[in-house]
């Protein structure tokens, strides 16, 4: 089925209108009329080949809400007119132990993402949610909660779960003190899910103009990183932080503000190296760590935590034709919280 969509065609062009083909329904395939995309910092960095060389022409997202079209034969959990979201993957080899513990996200036999990787099921590769319809395996599909706003759910399918899986590796709950880097996407997504788990939650961030509204998400405190004075009265005074800055910066400072055997989790993937903080890791037993977006049956929980308590990503909606635009206020992190593509834009 030809499909309209968005596709970087090198690292430094912007995005054009590009038509794609989207396979014919299989038996455990659903298809899908896509209504929103979120545009996560992961796009930019992959159309960019800011972390590997990327596979052009790229059509990029992976915040995808819709509602299915057509289900195949074998299909059991979904039907037509239903709700549902598409994340980071589409596919993983469903047989190495991480696939075995519905952590198809540290598939080790190889995981097919959303978009830029080979697709073994058309032969090409694969295009993402900047489209307006998408073929997906059933087991790859989420249920989106229908008391959820479906712009505002978008932003659930990454940056939801990047930063849910994590504050339950860590076990962040009631009393549990958690730093959040950045406010972004990512950011404000896991100042509002930590707040909801009962924890008592600490923004870092640049900008000013951010940290008025930190409060609003539920964040108890707010230390403007780029103020000693702030970074030094906060330091030793959290359990776990979440880092979601997309750039290189110095974690020393963060490291800082852990307890005694307190850990710092990446979600976020600076292209340039970032220097190791050792003498704060050393004294205090501290741990830096990372984590990858999350399971399907985590990203499922996840979904109905966030149907449970009523939370959808703070967005800006945009029509398809200003995604060059929005990329840039990304890239100067000019955006409250999210820019969500409304794909009806794309269909007139
Ligand atoms: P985003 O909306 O651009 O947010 C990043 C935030 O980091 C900005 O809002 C800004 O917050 C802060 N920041 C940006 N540049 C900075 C700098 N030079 N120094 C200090 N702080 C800076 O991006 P996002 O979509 O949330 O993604 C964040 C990162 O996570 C990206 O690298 C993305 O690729 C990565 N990611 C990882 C996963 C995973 O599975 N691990 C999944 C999705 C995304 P303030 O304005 O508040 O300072
Ligand atoms: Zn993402
Ligand atoms: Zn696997």
């Amino acid at each position: 089925m030809s499909t309209s969509a968005y596709a970087a065609f090198d690292a430094t062009t912007p995005l054009k209108p590009h038509a794609i083909d989207r396979r014919a329904t299989g038996p455990k395939d659903v298809a899908i009329e896509i209504l929103f995309c979120g545009i996560c910092h992961s796009d930019i960095h992959l159309a960019r080949s800011e972390w590997f060389p990327g596979a052009y022409p790229m059509v990029p997202g992976h915040e995808i809400v819709g509602r299915v079209t057509a289900v195949g034969g074998e299909v059991k959990d979904f039907a037509v007119g239903q709700m549902v979201g598409v994340g980071c993957l589409v596919e993983s080899c469903r047989k190495c132990s991480s696939c075995k513990e519905d952590l198809e996200n540290y598939c080790t036999g190889g995981f097919t993402m959303t978009y830029g990787s080979p697709d073994a099921v058309s032969g090409g590769m694969t295009y993402g949610g900047y489209s307006t319809a998408i073929t997906v395996d059933q087991d790859f599909v989420l249920s989106v909660p229908e008391n959820l706003d479906p712009a505002g759910a978008a932003p659930l399918l990454c940056a939801g779960i990047t930063t849910y899986s994590p504050l339950k590796h860590w076990k962040v709950g009631k009393g549990s003190k958690v730093g959040v880097v950045g406010l972004g996407g990512l950011g404000h997504m896991a100042v509002q899910l930590a707040a909801a788990m009962g924890a008592e939650v600490t923004v870092f961030s640049r900008s000013k103009g951010k940290a008025a509204e930190a409060k609003t998400l539920g964040a108890a405190h707010v230390v403007i990183s780029t103020d000693e004075a702030q970074m030094a009265a906060a330091a030793g005074t959290l359990d776990f932080i979440i880092d979601t800055v997309s750039a290189k910066h110095d974690l020393n400072a963060y490291v800082n503000t852990l307890t005694r055997d307190g850990t710092l989790c990446m979600v976020g993937v600076s292209p340039e190296p970032l220097d190791t903080p050792l003498m704060g890791m050393v004294f205090g037993r501290k741990a830096i760590a990372g984590s990858l977006i999350g399971g399907i049956k985590e990203t499922q929980e996840m979904l109905d935590f966030c149907g449970t308590h009523g939370i959808t990503a703070k967005i800006e909606t945009i029509p398809m034709s200003q995604v060059n635009e929005a990329w840039e206020r990304v890239m100067k992190s000019d955006v409250k919280y999210r820019f969500v593509i409304d794909m009806a834009s794309l269909k007139a």
